[in-house]
């Protein structure tokens, strides 16, 4: 079994399901007392939100760079950006090791097609709906279109992440807010709805949505024990 490097921390309350995740499916896939393999550099979030909040997204290079050169000094065999946001970073992360840099779009895209999908709603932070590196890469590597939510409903998005879910807060009233949303994007067209915060699915799981959910967490957790058990 091949050791799998996180960088989590992007909030703690996402790495934790990571790492749970991972070892249920080894558990579940070689049985008996197996466990994943995991290395993890676990940052602190604060030095994150302030790099992103303040636009300068070099600073958290730095930080992401370094953590990710010391998971694969540590010996870890791939490496997981643990937040869809910081993939926004993710050519100059992925170029600084030489293991590979499993990116959670290219993971959740195979996910959508092997449901016969091509157009879905995509859910995360402001940058990950508005910037282009994730939607983009989405369309260009993949043909999926996706359909973000609008002024209100885009504002309350990136609010009960940042302000709620990375601080560990799960609010009924929140829960509503996101179905109401969903039930929008499910009516201009979307077939199913990317959860591409990896704190989300905290908050949603499958039975608080009208269409199919594609759970990022749990996609990309699945992607780096593909990986590990190949
Ligand atoms: N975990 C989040 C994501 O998947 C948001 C926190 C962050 O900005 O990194 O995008």
């Amino acid at each position: 079994m091949k050791t799998i490097g996180l960088i989590g921390g992007m909030s703690w309350e996402s790495s934790v399901e990571y790492y749970r995740i991972m070892n249920e499916l080894v558990r579940e896939r070689m049985g008996s007392h197996h466990s994943a393999k995991i290395l993890m550099n676990s940052i602190d979030f604060s030095e994150i939100e302030q790099c992103q909040g303040s636009g300068m997204w070099e600073c958290a290079t730095g930080i992401l760079t370094d953590a990710a050169q010391s998971l694969e000094r540590g010996g870890a065999d791939c490496l997981l950006i643990g937040a869809n946001t910081m993939h926004k970073l993710y050519g100059p992360i992925s170029e600084s090791v030489s293991i590979p840099t499993i990116h959670i779009a290219d993971a959740t895209a195979k996910a959508i097609q092997t449901a016969g999908m091509d157009t879905v709603g995509l859910l995360g932070t402001k940058y990950t709906m508005v910037d282009d590196f994730y939607r983009k890469r989405l369309k260009d590597q993949h043909g999926i279109e996706t359909i973000i939510p609008k002024g209100k409903g885009l504002k309350a998005v990136h609010e009960i992440i940042y302000n709620e879910l990375t601080m560990g807060i799960i609010r009924d009233e929140s829960r509503e807010r996101y179905r109401e949303i969903i039930d929008l994007l499910r009516d201009q067209g979307a077939q199913g709805i990317i959860l591409g915060c990896t704190e989300i699915p905290l908050l949603i799981s499958q039975e608080h949505s009208s269409i199919p959910v594609f759970d990022t967490t749990r996609i990309h957790s699945e992607a780096a024990v593909d990986f590990a058990l190949e």
